[in-house]
């Protein structure tokens, strides 16, 4: 991405700050479309070996146990394992796209915000 400068002219300045108001809004919106469940870190899908050797995956990797879900993520620093069942994994899966798109629309609010300053002030001091 190009780096942000000040506008060189007043209507330059002035188009640049009607632009950034308006992307700043429809990524209001967006963010308020956003589901009310964000999680991160990562789900697992692993497929299991019971153990027993009388059982068809001991042999067969086809016939594996599962699907079991593993959720991991960092709580207070430290890397948390939990056991899902396929109905969460689904909930969390959808939580960590909405955690992934909502850092994609703060860092697009946070580069308009520049752009906005930036052309805000420098209308301010051509007037
Ligand atoms: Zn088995």
């Amino acid at each position: 991405m190009p780096t942000l400068s000040r506008p060189t002219s007043p209507p330059q300045a002035a188009r640049q700050a009607a632009q950034a108001r308006a992307r700043i809004a429809a990524l209001r919106a967006e963010l308020a479309r956003l589901d009310d469940e964000l999680c991160t870190g990562t789900l697992l899908r692993r497929m299991k070996v019971c153990g027993r050797p009388e059982c068809r995956c001991a042999r067969d990797p086809a016939a594996r146990h599962g699907p079991y879900y593993e959720w991991g993520r960092l709580e207070d620093g430290r890397l948390v394992h939990t056991q899902v069942s396929p109905e969460e994994a689904q909930r969390i899966d959808r939580a960590i796209a909405n955690y992934r798109t909502l850092k994609r629309l703060l860092a697009r609010w946070t580069r308009e915000s520049v752009r906005a300053i930036l052309a805000e002030s420098y209308a301010e001091t051509e007037s």
